[in-house]
């Protein structure tokens, strides 16, 4: 039946895309909009769990028209980040340079980012001085050993990712979203199948309650996969961060910072203004967990949640440290996790009605970049839900298990860093975890 703005919607995983989805259809003024989610929001496993998240220009999928619809996208985020009373408040116009080291890796930021914008609007950096000049003196000690980059002072920078999925989430719950989180009763279990398996008509939650519904919406991030055969179009895939301790007066020195990236070695932004913890990512194609379950046709990679990173990670992001800030490279990590996110084969997202199953919308896919669209990524999905998308959005996340007939696991999509493959956990058994101090 068609949709109507009394049509009963369920939504499955209140992380990033979950509480968006829930705030532009509150906003549409759907009154029965219900989110079930596993934990008390924010959860712990959202990959939007964090205290800053890049909000940049580049298109990240492969292909023209993906690009296009990328670059579409990011528009409205951007424009979404100044102009949204409920987001405005995390962002953080800083700016943002863009840095790598070999010439592939170079044609790649021209390539994803550096071509779609106007000459005058980045300067170009050659030397170790040009960096260090980008930040005040005292911070950028390092000798950038064969960066070089790109900077540009405004339109991109960082937003405190915690902070703007809880003012989704309060939002929603203002305007009279239902909200059932934590476990028993927010976490879902199962899918609920019409009786002739034509069809899904809610979820299970573990205390055993049926949660029936006009639409479901699966958002649950890496653990989608869990509960629908996705056709090998989903890879989860993690990656790894680490916090240190700043003091009082280094917080202040490292306030404003534009955003650091080398797409391969690492990133960081200034430290987080109620902790000052700052947090650094050191840049891979990302960690996989594989598991070959019976009658698979190929292994999947399941999430596996965890407070530390793997020690090669932690060794990756003291060299990182080393090569800019090495008066930091040293100093022990007070936090450290693993952060799923979940690819899809040419990085496009995964926003569709199921083709088999008419009531079931899913919204994943992320591939790593889909937090700076928490502004606005919940209007997309609510015009999926009411069929009028934009016939090239569609097009672009559509369902498409003929682009993942063979095994892609491998396949580091277009990412550097860690000698440029996809990394595997199990590396872990050998090397072991960081040993994580407490967070101040
Ligand atoms: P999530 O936010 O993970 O939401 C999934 C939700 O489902 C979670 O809340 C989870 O608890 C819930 N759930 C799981 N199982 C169940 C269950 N059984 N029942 C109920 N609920 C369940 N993006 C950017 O745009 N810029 C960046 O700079 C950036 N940096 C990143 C850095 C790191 C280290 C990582 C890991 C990701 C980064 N991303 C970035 C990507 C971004 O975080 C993700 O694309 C985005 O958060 C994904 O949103 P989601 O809603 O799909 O998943």
């Amino acid at each position: 039946s068609p949709l109507d703005k009394s049509s009963s919607i369920l939504i499955v995983g209140g992380g990033t895309w979950g509480c968006s989805t829930a705030l532009h259809l509150a906003r549409r003024g759907y009154t029965k909009v219900t989110v079930l989610e596993a934990y008390p929001i924010p959860s712990p496993i959202s990959a939007g769990n964090d205290v800053n998240k890049i909000v940049e220009q580049g298109a990240f999928s492969e292909g023209e028209d993906e690009a296009a619809v990328a670059l579409a996208l990011l528009h409205a985020a951007n424009q979404a980040w100044t102009g949204d009373p409920v987001f405005r408040p995390y962002y953080h116009e800083t700016g943002l340079i863009m840095a790598a080291s070999s010439s592939q890796a170079i044609d790649e930021i021209e390539q994803r980012e550096i071509r779609h914008l106007d000459p005058s609007s980045y300067e170009r950096l050659q030397s170790a001085e040009d960096f260090r000049k980008t930040m005040p003196e005292g911070v950028l000690t390092g000798s950038f050993p064969g960066w070089k980059g790109y900077y540009k002072s405004t339109g991109a920078g960082w937003v405190h990712a915690r902070k703007a999925l809880v003012a989704a989430y309060t939002e929603a719950k203002r305007l009279g979203v239902t909200f059932i989180t934590g476990s028993p009763d927010g976490a879902v279990e199962s899918l609920l199948y019409s009786e002739g398996g034509d069809d899904v008509l809610g979820a299970k939650t573990a205390d055993g309650k049926e949660h029936y519904a006009d639409r479901t919406l699966l958002a649950a991030g890496a653990s989608s996969p869990q509960f629908l055969d996705f056709e090998n179009q989903l890879r989860a895939t993690a990656w790894t961060l680490g916090h240190i301790a700043m003091t009082e007066d280094e917080s202040r020195l490292y306030k404003n910072l534009p955003v650091l990236f080398n797409i391969e070695s690492g990133f960081f932004m200034e430290p987080d203004e109620d902790k000052h913890e700052l947090k650094i990512c050191d840049e891979h194609p990302g960690y996989c967990n594989w598991l070959q379950q019976p009658g698979d046709k190929f292994p999947q990679s399941v999430p596996m949640a965890k407070h530390s990173i793997p020690m090669a990670s932690e060794k990756r992001i003291r060299a990182f440290l080393s090569d800019i800030m090495p008066q930091l490279a040293d100093r022990p990590l007070c936090f450290a996790r693993l952060c799923w996110c979940v690819d899809t084969p040419n990085r496009a997202f995964l926003i569709t009605y199921h083709p088999r199953y008419p009531s079931l919308v899913v919204a994943t896919g992320d591939s790593g970049h889909g937090f700076m669209h928490i502004p606005t990524i919940g209007g997309f999905i609510a015009d999926c839900l009411e069929k009028k998308l934009e016939p090239r959005f569609a097009h672009s996340w559509r369902w498409r298990p003929e682009t993942a007939t063979q095994f892609w696991g491998d396949d580091k999509l277009n990412r550097f860093g860690a000698g440029n493959k996809v990394l595997d956990l199990k590396e872990t058994e050998t090397e072991g975890w960081a040993e994580i101090g407490s967070s101040g």
